[in-house]
Order: C-alpha cells, then sequence, then structure tokens
C-alpha cells in the first residue's frame, strides 16, 4: 500500500535539521532552537528511540508508560511500548507499525529541541535532504549484535565515505551506537559489558553540541522564489539579506523590480535576512513573467543561468542503470523541471573520488559519476563550492530520489 511504499522510501539514516533562535539572547543564557527530523527505513526503531529517549529524559511519566505497556502485552506486541510514546494513532498500533513520529519538545543543555513530524510526503524528501546540514547518525539495535565493534566500525566507515560523497562535511557527521529497546547510551555510557569498547558521547551529547547553522548574510542575496502572488513573490532568502528600497534583480529573466515591501516571518519589516521566509511586494515588473524557481539577487551580483552544466552524482539503489539521454525530474530548491543526463563524463570512485572510467557505457546503483545535464529551460545555480544552497540537487524519477548531485561546472 501507499503508506508503506512511502515508508519504505525514506532514508536509513536519523537527520537532524536545525536552526538557531531567531533573537538569540546569550546575555539570558537562553538556550538555542534546534528542529531535529527524525528519518530512517520502517521498523528502524525510529520511534522506540525517541519514545525512550523521553522517557528517560523524564517527559513522560511512569504511569503513561505502564498503560502503553499494559496496553501492548494485551496485544502480544511487548516491545512496542516505548514506540507508543510517540504514536497516538489507534490503527497504527493495531497494524504494529508507526508513521509518524509526533511533535513534542525536549531540552538538552543548551538546547531548545523541537521533534518535526518525519515528512509525511515523498515531495518534501528533496527539499529535507538540502536542508539539512549536520547529521547525528544513530546505528540501534547494537543489542542485537552483543554490541559488535566490528558491525559498529563497518557501518560507520560505509555510511562515512557515502555521506561525504553526497556533500556533508565530516565534521558535521556524527556516529552514535544505541539501542533504543534498551536505552543504552542514549542518556547515560553503555552499561553493557560488551559496550566496553566505547567511550564516545551518548546521543544527548551529540544533539546537545549541534552548532546552530550559520547565517549567510554576508553573502550576495539569493532567494529561490517558492510562489507569486498578485503584489509580489515569496520565498525563503537562502543568502544575503533584503530592504525595503532595494532593486533586485529576477532570474533568469533578468527583469529590475523595485521592493516595495516585505513581510517577514509572517510580520511586516524593513529588512531580511539569510534564513528569513518573506513575502516581498514588487514594483516596476510583470509578474505574470515571474514563475516559481525564479530567483531573486542583488543587481549587481546576478546569479548565473543556464541550459546545461556538470555535475558530480552519487546514485542511490536504482532499478534502471542511468545512460546516455535519460530523462530525469531535477529538483534545486524550488526549481523543478525534466532534464536529460546528456554525457557520462567519467564513473568516481565513490570512496576516494578518483576517476575508475572515462565515458562510462552506464551508470549502475550505488555508483559516482561526473555527467553533463541539460535542461528544457534556463536553471538558475551556482558552484557547490561557491554557494552551496544554490549547488545541489536531486534527481528523482516516478516519485523515487535516485540521486544527489554537486554542480562542478557552469557551461
Ligand atoms: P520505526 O518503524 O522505525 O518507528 O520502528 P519501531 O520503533 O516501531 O521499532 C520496530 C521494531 O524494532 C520493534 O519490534 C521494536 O521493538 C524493535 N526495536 C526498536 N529498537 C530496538 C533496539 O534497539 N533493539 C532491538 N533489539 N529491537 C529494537
Amino acid at each position: 500500500n501507499g503508506d508503506k511504499e512511502l515508508l519504505e522510501r525514506r532514508d536509513e539514516t536519523l537527520e537532524i535539521g536545525n536552526e538557531c533562535l531567531e533573537n538569540k539572547c546569550k546575555k539570558n543564557k537562553e538556550k538555542e532552537n534546534l528542529y531535529l527530523i527524525v528519518i530512517g527505513h520502517v521498523d528502524a526503531g525510529k520511534s522506540t528511540l525517541m519514545g525512550h529517549f523521553l522517557y528517560k529524559l523524564g517527559y513522560v511519566t511512569q504511569k503513561v508508560i505502564q498503560k502503553y505497556e499494559h496496553e501492548s502485552e494485551k496485544i502480544g506486541k511487548q516491545s512496542f511500548f516505548y514506540a507508543w510514546v510517540l504514536d497516538e494513532i489507534p490503527e497504527e498500533r493495531e497494524r504494529g507499525i508507526t508513521i509518524d513520529v509526533g511533535k513534542s519538545k525536549f531540552e538538552t543543555a543548551t538546547k531548545i529541541v523541537t521533534l518535526l513530524d518525519a515528512p509525511g510526503h515523498k515531495d518534501f524528501i528533496p527539499n529535507m535532504i538540502s536542508g539539512v546540514n549536520q547529521l547525528a547518525i544513530v546505528i540501534n539495535k547494537m543489542d542485537n549484535v552483543l554490541w559488535s565493534r566490528e558491525r559498529f566500525e563497518e557501518i560507520c566507515v560505509k555510511l562515512n565515505s557515502f555521506l561525504r560523497h553526497a556533500g556533508f562535511l565530516e565534521s558535521d557527521l556524527f556516529f552514535i551506537p544505541c539501542s533504543g529497546l534498551t536505552g543504552e547510551n542514549l542518556i547515560e555510557k553503555p552499561k553493557d559489558l560488551s559496550a566496553a569498547w566505547y567511550n564516545g558521547p551518548t546521543l544527548i551529547d551529540i544533539i546537545d553540541s549541534l552548532k546552530p547553522p550559520e547565517r549567510s548574510v554576508n553573502k550576495v542575496l539569493r532567494l529561490s522564489i517558492d510562489d507569486v502572488c498578485k503584489n509580489g513573490a515569496s520565498g525563503r532568502i537562502e543568502t544575503g539579506c533584503i530592504r525595503v528600497g532595494n532593486k533586485v534583480c529576477i532570474q533568469p529573466l533578468g527583469d529590475i523590480a523595485l521592493v516595495k515591501g516585505l513581510t517577514v516571518d509572517d510580520n511586516i519589516g524593513n529588512t531580511a535576512y539569510a534564513g528569513n521566509y518573506v513575502n516581498v511586494i514588487l514594483a516596476n515588473v510583470d509578474l505574470d513573467k515571474i514563475s516559481v524557481g525564479c530567483v531573486l539577487c542583488n543587481i549587481e551580483n546576478p546569479i548565473p543561468f543556464t541550459n546545461q552544466f556538470e555535475a558530480k552524482i552519487v546514485i542511490f539503489d536504482i532499478v534502471y542503470p542511468i545512460t546516455i539521454g535519460y530523462s530525469v525530474i531535477l529538483h534545486l530548491l524550488n526549481f523543478v523541471d525534466e532534464v536529460k543526463i546528456m554525457k557520462l563524463r567519467a564513473q568516481l570512485n565513490k570512496v576516494t573520488g578518483e576517476m575508475i572510467k572515462k565515458n562510462p557505457r552506464c551508470l549502475i546503483k550505488n555508483s559516482a559519476a561526473i555527467v553533463t545535464i541539460r535542461t528544457n529551460r534556463p536553471i538558475c545555480l551556482e558552484l557547490y563550492k561557491n554557494i552551496k544552497e544554490f549547488g545541489r540537487f536531486m534527481l528523482r524519477d516516478t516519485g523515487i530520489t535516485i540521486a544527489a548531485g554537486l554542480v562542478t561546472k557552469v557551461s
């Protein structure tokens, strides 16, 4: 069924998205805000892990746990009781599967953490992946392998090279061995003797140490338009800032418009910065020409656009190999359109990034490559090394994410 398919397509890592508190006030020792999204394959143990975590932090009373324990015994699924802390939907309980992680808040030493619903819709996945910059990768069910150090390290090595090639920095990846079921290494160091080899951080240590993302306010203005309304356009400012009275360039049109007014995160404002979601009231421009995926930028430094570019792609678990001429849907922020793979320039070693083969005939699952992509209409983008928000994209085919890519050359 649809839900099951959807769950199975979810990525297999626990991903953490975070945002710093708008008006962080260090004087008052106000805690930073962090948004946490838990993602993993169905049955990976997400609900059990987070339920047990919240229970250990004291957010769930013993009484509630006892009630869940009793109810789950009644239907013969004792191990599900921690999961129920987060899942309140009765039919999910009966089926013994969990769809969404419920919304809830908890605090660590320096953070107020809001647990967000795992994205329920597949179309949200590309957006979510490109908003996420730090990952806490929980290697769960360590009790199942008697806390095998070899198994843990094997998984770390494989995921590390995969994620590095998808554009994550080594310093933004954290690997934590855990057991959601026994509760080990969530808040306290594991007590299990077979885990004696591990003296790294616990899950809560890692969550507490995540950095608020750098706000790229000093960079050039880049806003990817997600909606056009009768007096302007809206979207999130990825980099730079915008002020009422500014002239802005709308790419790929090349049109210049005047900023007449701003709504910044739902309040009327004069200035908005990277990270803000804004409605921009625009004058002196034909709004009918503007479409979703166009980019607002400074007139001095407009974003480049092109119909063809080169990218390094990491291919996921696909069924049919990618060959020249392959058509696929590209998602880059709000730009979504069909594109064609025009050239397979090189196949790369996924771990070292070295070239294995020039001009391969096809690209198979779990490989990495340099390709040339052609779009039907001009796409605004940047080299990944310059502005990463506009230099990374997802390729999707019939609703399935088949590859992630980084722009390496704009031709
Ligand atoms: P979700 O679909 O990712 O939310 O997974 P659940 O939390 O519902 O767990 C799926 C199954 O894995 C259940 O049978 C859990 O009891 C089991 N499980 C979850 N965490 C652990 C763990 O740390 N160790 C073991 N052995 N089983 C676990």
